[in-house]
């Protein structure tokens, strides 16, 4: 593959896809998670201090691809990066939409359990405890490598890891005291984020 520098509208176009992607994909499960009752919510004020964190995130690269807000920030797009990148958004995508069809009203954006929660454990649930969020770290992945700019590409890899760092006990430990036995016999015969590894 050559190495040489290629026109930033490729990434921009690809980021912009990207997010039409992934609106697309979370609407209508947000519209139908909406319809059921909220029965305990676990939303802290750090919870909520993460939801803003992961909101900036998302728009830092929306303000890359319309502004030239970071244009200090900018460095050469190169093919490989490119590449490895669209696989990491394409796969990306694809979790996140089986992971969404998969769990189904049990969706929140934040920590909530719903009236009439059930434990998921089927489809992209069957190895991993939380596809949604290895989805979501795979897209923030794909963004740092296609976004030729130290700070839109990074932003959402760094409000995702500490969104992760803060939540995932929290999440656990939700879901633990909610189903019990069946959780920790969940918990013992998957991993985390990434199959048969963490
Ligand atoms: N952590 C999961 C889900 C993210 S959405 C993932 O990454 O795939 C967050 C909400 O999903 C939580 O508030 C919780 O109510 C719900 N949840 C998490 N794991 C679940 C499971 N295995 N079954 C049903 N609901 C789950």
């Amino acid at each position: 593959m050559s190495d040489a520098t290629l026109p930033a509208w490729i990434a921009k176009a690809a980021i912009l896809a990207g997010t039409v992607a992934m609106i697309v994909i979370r609407a209508p499960h947000g519209r139908r998670s909406r319809s059921v009752t909220v029965a305990r919510s676990h939303k802290s004020p750090l919870e909520r201090l993460l939801l803003v964190l992961a909101w900036v995130g998302f728009f830092v690269p929306l303000l890359w691809v319309v502004s030239p807000a970071f244009s200090f920030a900018e460095y050469p797009l190169r093919t490989v990066p490119l590449v490895a990148g669209l696989a990491c958004l394409a796969i990306g995508l694809w979790l996140l939409f089986r992971s969404h069809a998969d769990l189904g009203t049990n969706w929140s954006v934040s920590l909530e359990l719903r009236q009439e929660h059930r434990l998921i454990t089927q489809g992209v649930y069957r190895a991993i405890r939380h596809p949604m969020y290895s989805a979501l770290a795979l897209y923030a992945v794909g963004q740092a490598l296609v976004i030729p700019n130290w700070v839109a590409g990074f932003s959402n890899v760094i409000a995702f890891a500490v969104l992760l760092a803060l939540r995932l006990g929290a999440e656990e430990t939700m879901m633990a005291e909610q189903f019990g036995d069946e959780y920790a016999a969940y918990s013992a015969r998957t991993k985390r984020l990434v199959p048969g590894l963490w």
